[in-house]
């Protein structure tokens, strides 16, 4: 059974609110005729079950205590019942465990026969988490978790982590993926931070705009070898004011329009097919009632031509959690006025309940029939731009480089961008043949704290599945120092105790004898794998019992190496300062050992920047582009800015070099502009950097930030290489939230900074948008 205890009871009757209900209706334009001619066709019924979507749970074969059977195996009696009684569209997920390909082929056999016998007329659409790789089919191909694909700051790598997935995903028999999450990454005690794409939004539009053209390939339609994209959530998820999953965000307009909405708008822009809603409340709305976000902004505003998805159960909850409808029926009528096309009802009778009110809200006007006709229209745009209409279930005998070595080496090269190093002091790394090494800490033998959450189970600790083959950290330095002295000793491990993470000594006097007979002590710390409200957290503090580990190993007088292995940036300032050298490697994935080892010993070089700022105080949250005020200059009492580590830093072994930075072109009336930087590899071997771009509004009639990032390169030089790297910019880039509201470039001056290189460039009028 799929995992998801986030059911609620109890009925409240509460005066009805009308959220999303005054608004006025928006429609989608008929533009296809066969879908038009199909629409005409269907009855109420028929439309109502296009717009529903159940688990895979829900038609499994099970046993007496409902457990799914294996192998997993369709129920017939159940799929036909879900299909002819209630025409239902849509099918998610997996039961609690990854498949094999061949259970997803008699799966997605079975789910498709009616179709394809012409039992019925609409193809089903499957979907599926799929957001680190196919992480719930085995032997595929896993990739860093999305924060460290982030920490990567290389775009073309998050195309390729989109293509493989997706010719994965299709490989499974699966043509849609739940993924990217666009959430913005400015809570770090958010249980799915992992999931983000980092803090920043030019980071995070790039980024997810590149899965989303890896996932779905160029192009208005989407071939047999690419899966259509689902954004996510949409929008304010992440900025859960408590940290907890699921909790109230509060999120002024402003910094809704700038900070958590443009990787959205870039990946529509890009052509993303569907998009899935933030299951929280921001600003007291509901995500899932929440009309002005989903049918003013994205529908009407963007010109989003795809389809919206609940999340998990989220109509009910409207119901039962945000107590904003008071029956079920108003929840799920509320949920679809607003902009819901398709609703998450998982589970049976959830699912048919929800198409009874449905389909009495239609009939009853509560529900227009042209809000359906969009609905469906949009779901059937989607299955037709995916070839599901010509065949559902394409040859899966044709996608021969399933888990290929190919595919693991883009992975790898994933893990090898991503992985940061952020101390290196007296240069210990990178490591030698010479040296004694310890490699110690519940990091350093597992799989799981390689991959976190979503891994084959939802919570991704059960080992059982873990990929065949795969290293770990110790076996992979072992592998990377044949001939060297490399021992293994745990020291602490963790588990959970009452549903929160927890640790405990495991032979700890073994650990106490091996420092004596090593010189470097690589220390893997981290997090249980964990998301959702399962990951919730009360302190941002890193486990203590694992900082035990680095204290008792300074006290040794031995060198530390300190890998973290973190979903989210814990706080290690107490032990920052004993320790020699320090890894960020997030969640890297199945090839993160591998990749680590050769980091560490030399045989590639770190080229991974933070995706976000680090920060050094539990209860101090600040982000880079904050504003004068937070950047007060320390004196006496007074604090200042001084997070841990700061977004965007990263060490490498070879550094390259800025030389100068200049416009190439510049029309200071129009707000446009194009730089030129020259970057150098002054070194013997090839290097790989990122370079930065950041624009400072001087003055502003909202606050400016310090400074924001506008742009940026990762680029490989090869030695002794100098490149001018181009930068081209439109007003846009200029433009802020101004004090009316109003998206506006003011008129004054801009500082654009790159490396130790600043130039200024003067906005002579202001430019409103
Ligand atoms: C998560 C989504 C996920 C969905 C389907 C929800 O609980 O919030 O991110 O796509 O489940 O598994």
């Amino acid at each position: 059974m799929m995992f998801k205890p986030l059911i609620y009871s109890g009925l409240l009757a509460l005066t009805l609110l009308s959220i999303g209900r005054e608004e006025k209706p928006y429609f989608s334009n008929p533009t296809d005729q066969d879908i038009e001619a199909l629409i005409s066709q269907m009855s109420i019924e028929e439309k109502v079950g296009q717009t529903c979507q159940i688990t895979l749970d829900a038609i499994h074969k099970t046993d007496d205590k409902g457990q799914a059977l294996v192998p997993a195996q369709i129920d017939p009696n159940k799929l036909k019942e879900a299909l002819d009684a209630y025409h239902v569209g849509s099918v998610l997920n997996v039961g609690w465990h990854t498949l094999s390909r061949e259970e997803w082929k008699s799966i997605m056999t079975d789910i498709h026969a009616p179709y394809l016998k012409k039992e019925q007329n609409i193809p089903i659409l499957y979907g599926i988490d799929a957001i680190h790789g196919v992480n719930y089919t085995i032997g595929g191909t896993l990739f860093p978790q999305e924060i460290g694909l982030a920490a990567t700051w290389n775009p073309e790598l998050a195309r390729q982590m989109g293509e493989v997935t997706a010719y994965e995903c299709r490989a499974s028999g699966i043509p849609w993926n739940f993924s990217p999450v666009l959430d913005l990454g400015r809570q770090p005690l958010w249980s799915r931070h992992f999931e983000t794409l980092g803090e920043d939004p030019v980071l995070g539009s790039h980024m997810g705009s590149a899965l989303v053209e890896g996932y779905q390939g160029k192009g208005d339609k989407v071939d047999a070898f690419h899966a259509a994209a689902c954004l996510k959530h949409f929008v304010g998820y992440s900025a859960s004011f408590s940290g907890r999953d699921r909790t109230p965000a509060f999120i002024p307009e402003k910094y809704m329009q700038e900070l958590y909405l443009p990787a959205f708008k870039a990946a529509v822009e890009k052509g993303a097919l569907t998009l899935m809603i933030n299951s929280g409340v921001v600003n007291g709305i509901p995500g899932h009632a929440n009309y002005q976000l989903l049918t003013q902004t994205l529908k009407k505003d963007w010109g989003f031509k795809g389809f919206v998805v609940s999340d998990w159960e989220d109509f009910i909850m409207l119901h039962t959690v945000h107590r904003t409808a008071p029956t079920l029926a108003e929840a799920a009528i509320q949920a679809f006025n607003a902009g819901v096309d398709m609703s998450m009802v998982p589970s049976n009778p959830q699912y048919k309940t929800y198409c009874q009110d449905m389909i009495k809200a239609v009939k009853e006007g509560k529900v227009s029939m042209e809000r359906l006709n969009d609905a469906v229209r949009r779901i059937l745009y989607v299955k037709k731009q995916l070839g599901l209409f010509d065949n559902p279930l394409p040859d899966l005998s044709k996608y021969q480089l399933f888990g290929s070595q190919t595919f693991k080496n883009i992975a790898k090269q994933a893990a090898l961008e991503s992985i940061t190093l952020l101390k290196n002091e007296g240069n210990l790394l990178p490591l030698n043949e010479k040296q004694r090494i310890l490699v110690a800490g519940p990091g350093a033998a597992s799989i799981n704290m390689l991959n976190g959450a979503w891994t084959h189970t939802w919570q991704g600790m059960d080992s059982n599945f873990n990929t065949i083959g795969v290293l770990n950290i110790f076996q992979a330095l072992q592998q990377q120092l044949p001939t060297s002295s490399i021992s293994y000793s745990k020291g602490v491990e963790l588990y959970l105790d009452n549903d929160f993470e927890a640790s405990r000594y495991v032979g700890l006097d073994a650990y106490k004898k091996a420092l004596k007979k090593n010189d470097i002590i690589v220390i893997c710390v981290g997090e249980l794998p964990s998301t959702e409200k399962p990951g919730d957290i009360r302190s941002l503090q890193l486990d203590d019992k694992q900082k035990e580990l680095v204290r008792l190993a300074k006290a040794a007088k031995k060198k530390v190496v300190l890998v973290l292995l973190e979903a989210r940036p814990r706080i290690i300032s107490d032990i920052e300062p004993l320790c020699d050298a320090i890894i960020q490697a997030y969640l890297p994935g199945d090839q993160g050992g591998a990749a680590l080892a050769e980091l560490v010993t030399g045989k590639a070089d770190f080229s991974g920047r933070l995706p976000y700022t680090y920060p050094r105080y539990d209860g101090v949250i600040e982000f880079y582009d904050h504003p004068g005020s937070v950047a007060r200059a320390k004196s006496g009492q007074f604090t200042a800015y001084n997070p841990q580590w700061d977004f965007g830093f990263g060490l490498s072994y070879r550094a390259a070099s800025i030389n100068g930075m200049r416009f190439d072109a510049k029309d200071e009336q129009k707000g446009t502009f194009s730089i030129q930087v020259n970057v150098s590899n002054p070194h013997n071997q090839a290097i790989t950097t990122v370079v930065p771009i950041y624009l400072s509004d001087l003055y502003a009639s909202t606050t400016p930030e310090n400074k924001r990032l506008i742009d940026f390169y990762k680029v490989t030089l090869k030695p002794g290489e100098n490149k001018t790297l181009e930068f081209s910019f439109d007003a846009t880039t200029l433009k802020r939230i101004s004090a009316d509201g109003k998206w506006r470039a003011e008129k004054g001056t801009f500082d654009i900074k790159c490396g130790e290189y600043k130039l200024t460039f003067e906005l002579s009028n202001d430019l409103l948008f």
